[in-house]
């Protein structure tokens, strides 16, 4: 008998149910385990099975005969995208073994308590074997997958579909000749000015104040919860939306804009179309465009003078005490603090995209063996020094900073710093064609632009990747100009009247 329509999709919300599973797992391990809980590793071996589940229904070849089925009937526009992108997935997972997979899997798990040790002791040659492994058993899955000739493209593709270091070179090469010299004068700038420090902010009022916040930007609360775990994050889909913040007495910031950003990838998640749940339509379109719409509204739209004018008297009310020295003047300038930093997580708008290039430099070199492991250390600091104005003190600092690269997670920076372009151009595009934006800002209003968000970005699932959503919803190509005239439009005047 031929296999329907219907049955094929319901199929696919099968494993995207027992994916949704894995994921409150996940979220729940993250927000409320009980410490002596997680040394049990239970829940670590749950998650595993559930992944195995998932992955040996999905590659079963009566999977693959039901798909083959559909590919030969005719079918409608939404449905070619659906068949097309469950193809590009099957057709990866059923190239990796499975031995290889568990294989990679176990090396990550051993490699990140190896980084995490070599990290607090600054000891990056204790680490260093571990990382080899890492990066050959990543060119291996390139290889597997038919990218032996060129890895780093495969890790590329994987995080965004479509691109590959030929298009992000072209686009960082722009942005870094255009960004470096802006970023100068701006520190420059910025150096002369003192800020107040905002201390003695009681997390109970900032969670207050960061709820409020989100509810506002169009964050739906019936659908959607925000809890507290060490490292923000968001997960779940449309239909049960999860996020995460921390909080710090003394850094209110911190925890607003991690609220912010983690709304903005909600927010997506929430706009995501509700007919195509457990469809790739009903998924996002890849990292970068994820992170184009968590920028959006911390950058673009939390940063701003008019964002600020509306939210500043209700931040003064819930804080009167921790404010009454601090100006709006100055308010809003540690809201835009921008300082030479070698923490990549802990960098501004200006200078962050300068951290993601420098590690885009370095994989590709890592990727074309112009770079052994042994030289990474020394290699770091001098991109540091060219790119970021600043040597780390230490490998703690520098190379170690960052947990990505225990985990096998290569190609997936530059999706950072591909977010932050297409959020300029998103911006822009946005004003354009809804002039009353930063009207709505002043007010505390942000529907129009989630419903242009809506319509241009959320809506289309992975109907298209990047460079095609980003041709589509602003008319342009991806470039770095709209970042660039964004940085310096709101910086250099911002700090040239202080
Ligand atoms: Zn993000």
């Amino acid at each position: 008998m031929p296999v329907s329509k219907d049955s094929f999709l319901a199929q696919l919300r099968r494993f995207d149910a027992l994916s949704q599973i894995s994921s409150l797992l996940s979220w729940d391990e993250q927000v409320n385990l009980p410490p002596n809980a997680a040394s049990s590793k239970q829940r670590a071996t749950q998650c595993a099975e559930l992944s195995e589940l998932v992955h040996r229904e999905f590659t079963h070849p009566d999977f693959e005969e039901k798909l083959q089925q559909i590919e030969g009937q005719e079918v409608d526009e939404d449905w070619s995208v659906i068949l097309r992108e469950v193809r590009r997935d099957l057709d990866r997972a059923t190239r990796l073994p499975s031995e290889f997979v568990a294989r990679k899997a176990e090396h990550a798990s051993v490699s990140y308590h190896v980084w995490k040790d070599a990290r607090s002791r600054n000891d990056f040659a204790s680490y260093a074997p571990a990382l080899e492994k890492t990066l050959n058993l990543s060119r291996q899955e390139a290889a597997f997958i038919g990218f032996e000739d060129n890895p780093y493209d495969y890790h590329l593709d994987k995080h965004d579909p479509g691109m590959d270091v030929a298009s992000i070179s072209m686009l960082f090469d722009e942005l870094q000749t255009g960004l470096i010299p802006l970023a100068e004068r701006i520190l420059e700038l910025a150096e002369k000015v003192t800020m107040p420090e905002l201390v003695g902010y009681p997390e109970d009022k900032q969670e207050i104040f960061l709820r409020e916040v989100a509810q506002s930007l169009g964050f739906d609360f019936s659908r959607g919860r925000i809890d507290v775990a060490v490292h923000p994050f968001c997960s779940g889909n449309a239909a049960d939306t999860r996020l995460t913040t921390r909080y710090n007495v003394n850094n209110p910031l911190d925890s607003l804009f991690g609220a912010i950003h983690e709304t903005g990838h909600g927010l997506y998640e929430q706009g995501l179309p509700s007919k195509w749940w457990g469809t790739p339509l009903g998924e996002a379109a890849g990292m970068a465009v994820h992170e184009s719409q968590s920028r959006i509204w911390e950058n673009q739209v939390g940063r701003s003078q008019a964002f600020w004018n509306h939210w500043e008297p209700r931040f003064r009310e819930l804080f009167p005490e921790s404010l009454s020295g601090v100006s709006s003047k100055q308010l809003y300038l540690v809201v835009n603090k921008v300082a030479r930093n070698p923490i990549r997580v802990e960098a501004d708008e200006v200078t962050y995209n300068l951290h993601v290039i420098l590690r885009f430099e370095l994989e590709q070199a890592l990727f074309n063996g112009d770079l052994k492991i042994t030289e990474l250390p020394d290699a770091w600091n001098a991109k540091a020094e060219k790119l970021l104005g600043l040597t780390p003190d230490n490998d703690t600092e520098g190379v170690l900073q960052d947990v990505h690269w225990s985990s096998g997670a290569f190609g997936y920076f530059p999706s950072y710093c591909l977010g932050n372009l297409l959020a300029a151009q998103l911006w822009d595009a946005a004003q354009q064609d809804q002039s009353s934006i930063n009207e709505d800002m002043e007010a505390g209003q942000y529907k129009a632009l989630l419903t242009w968000l809506g319509d241009k970005v959320h809506r289309h699932g992975r109907r298209l990747n990047l460079l095609q959503l980003a041709e589509l919803a602003t008319s342009q190509k991806l470039s770095s100009q709209a970042l660039l005239k964004y940085l310096e439009s709101r910086y250099l005047p911002l700090y040239e009247t202080t």
